[in-house]
């Protein structure tokens, strides 16, 4: 049967309508899809649904410079000494937490600025705030400096307080020995705030301990020199250990370090600092 001319239109515009509204319902699917793949959140989805977005790069460590934006000032008495002793590639280095052994005695550590300033709790009841960050950069120095291949260990004395000085598990007891059979025994410290402290430096060994070798020097580069001589010879240098101050306890470092949000990241970055100084120093 023949279709009267005008049903015959309507059926063409009919079929032309249909054809182009599935022309338009493929483009927007597949603008859908484009919109998808580039990783944009599916607005027909429920939040739940919706991939979890990648977790940022962790920010990178504030390189050296100075003023440093890490560690703050180097110590503002230096020394002139220099480290030219050449060291074994297998050199064993052990790593020691300041005042570990000596809370509630005469040189507990600074409590830093935020406690003795600002009236905040102890990061640990019972501790000076240095013991606290202390051990965290040694615990951090020791897991880092294991993954670039040093001979590396902490450590720790059995009790938080030692009175006797020359009790054989004390950290000058232990680093005497350790010394003695040609280990590098590194004991980190936080400097007081200003302007009771110095500033970041390593206060190296006496003299009658041994030459000051290029582990020596290459701490010092990074961190700053202290006259060899420092305050007519401290009691660890005088039996073999080199005391590193990473840093002034005080803003703005002391507020990272506190903050729960940039506290694991500023401890990686001043441990990078003294890992890549002893693996420079090294090699
Ligand atoms: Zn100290």
């Amino acid at each position: 049967m023949r279709l009267p001319a005008w049903m015959q239109r309507r059926r063409f515009a009919t079929g032309l309508a249909i054809t182009g509204f599935s022309l338009v319902t493929l483009a927007m699917t597949k603008a859908a899809e484009q919109h998808n793949w580039i990783g944009t959140a599916d607005p027909d989805k429920e939040p739940e649904e919706q991939p979890a977005p990648a977790p940022a790069p962790p920010a990178p460590c504030p390189a050296p410079a100075t003023p440093d934006p890490l560690l703050g000032p180097r110590t503002k008495e230096p020394g002139s000494w220099v480290g030219l002793s050449p060291v074994q590639s297998n050199l064993p280095i052990v790593v020691m937490a300041g005042h570990a052994d000596s809370q509630g005695t005469a040189s507990p550590g600074t409590p830093g600025y935020a406690v003795d300033q600002q009236n905040l709790p102890p990061m640990q009841p019972g501790i000076r705030d240095e013991l606290f960050w202390n051990r965290e950069v040694q615990a951090a120095v020791v897991s880092k400096g294991k993954a670039r291949g040093l001979n590396i260990r902490s450590y720790t004395p059995p009790s938080i307080s030692i009175a006797n000085d020359t009790d054989p598990a004390t950290n000058w007891s232990k680093a005497k020995v350790f010394s003695e059979r040609g280990e590098y025994v590194l004991e980190i410290h936080f400097d007081a705030y200003r302007p009771h402290g110095f500033g970041s430096g390593l206060i190296p060994v006496l003299k009658n301990i041994r030459e000051l070798n290029v582990v020596d020097e290459s701490l010092a580069q990074a961190f700053g020199r202290f006259p060899r001589n420092f305050r007519g010879g401290l009691g660890g240098p005088r039996r073999g250990i080199g005391i590193l101050e990473i840093a002034m306890l005080e803003p703005p470092l002391e507020t990272k370090l506190r903050d729960p949000r940039t506290r694991q990241h500023t401890v990686n970055c001043l441990a990078e600092r003294v890992v890549n100084a002893l693996v420079q120093g090294i090699s």
